[in-house]
């Protein structure tokens, strides 16, 4: 066993868990533009409704839905947003109470309120985004620890079996936070933003007495903020989270200090130029300070730190224990992981 084994193996674990990362983020991203074109033509059918020579005018938008039109907003969007998981989502109940029982609605507000509705299936529907990022870093999660635990197997540094991680232990690690609001709350931070910078452009356009092709450029650019946003918060989020797997690893394998790896090439923030090669004890895990992700989209990840001694000492253990190097990762997990 040498450094050399753990900074190639390392590293690669690092990569293993962004390619998982971005499979979720592509599937994330078909939901995130489907919404952005269900909005945009949310706003086409608006101007095709009320603009005369291609412009909506504030005061056109601010006129009153009619009863028959009222009527088929509440029967039409407000049943079908309603006959949606209703998952107790608090942003949900917000929606419906702020349309159900209103006895006027503006044209504007209607369509505020039917962007929404589809930004709240977008975040927190059954195939929404927070379910996605949940899904996404508890497969992270378990992979990094396993695979890490494999990779210690092999190099004789644990021996027997492994305790497998429950589904209360998931549920703890995901709701863990670690920089100052859970990811889950981040997200809806997202979703609250973009409505509100939506609401923001309508209005504006409206003002501007802005052409259909002015606002939806304008929405669109809007929306892609918040797919910019969302990939950042899981690519930083999934380097949270395989992190503090393979130091979970660490724990349980007795190890009691750890060295921090950086990518060196030329995307590396000097922060992380600066950290490479440092070894912090356990006890003194804390991402941001003294382990990754130290920014937004790091890439730096850690190695258990050994002293010679134990070098040797492992190395005799795996001799007697050639078995294990030569398992699959599939043979050693369903021998191993009980
Ligand atoms: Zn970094």
């Amino acid at each position: 066993m040498s450094k050399k084994y753990w900074e190639s193996r390392s590293a690669q674990r690092e990569l293993e868990s962004q390619l998982i990362a971005s499979k979720y983020l592509a599937r994330m991203d078909e939901s995130l533009r489907e919404a952005q074109h269900d909005i945009l033509k949310q706003i086409e059918t608006f101007y095709a409704r009320y603009a005369a020579e291609n412009q909506v005018t504030l005061a056109e938008a601010r006129k009153y839905l009619t009863a028959k039109e009222l009527k088929d907003f509440k029967n039409i969007d407000l049943k079908r947003f309603r006959e949606m998981s209703m998952s107790g989502n608090p942003e949900y109940d917000r929606i419906l109470n702020a349309a159900s029982y209103r006895v006027r609605i503006s044209r504007l507000e209607a369509l505020n309120l039917t962007i929404e509705m589809r930004m709240a299936e977008l975040y927190g529907g059954s195939k929404g985004l927070q379910q996605y990022t949940y899904t996404g870093l508890a497969d992270i999660y378990q992979g990094s620890y396993y695979q890490t635990m494999f990779d210690m197997a092999k190099q004789g540094v644990v021996t027997g079996p492994v305790q497998a991680l429950t589904d209360k232990t998931m549920e703890e690690v995901l709701s863990y936070n670690w920089s100052g609001k859970e990811f889950s709350k981040r997200i809806w931070g997202h979703q609250e933003a973009t409505r509100k910078a939506i609401r923001k452009e309508l209005e504006r356009s409206f003002a501007a007495g802005r052409s259909i092709q002015k606002t939806t450029k304008a929405i669109m650019e809007v929306t892609d903020v918040a797919r910019s946003r969302v990939e950042a918060l899981v690519r930083t989020e999934a380097n949270f989270f395989h992190n503090a797997a393979s130091q979970k690893s660490y724990e349980d394998a007795g190890i009691d200090r750890y060295e921090i790896l950086a990518t060196l090439d030329s995307r590396t923030s000097d922060i992380c130029r600066k950290q490479d090669g440092k070894i912090y004890n356990e006890k003194d895990y804390k991402p941001g300070e003294s382990a990754p992700p130290f920014h937004v989209r790091c890439r730096t990840t850690t190695i258990p730190y050994f002293h010679e001694s134990e070098y040797m000492q492992y190395e005799k253990r795996q001799s007697t224990n050639g078995l294990i190097d030569s398992m699959t990762y599939k043979e050693w997990f369903d021998k191993y992981v009980k």
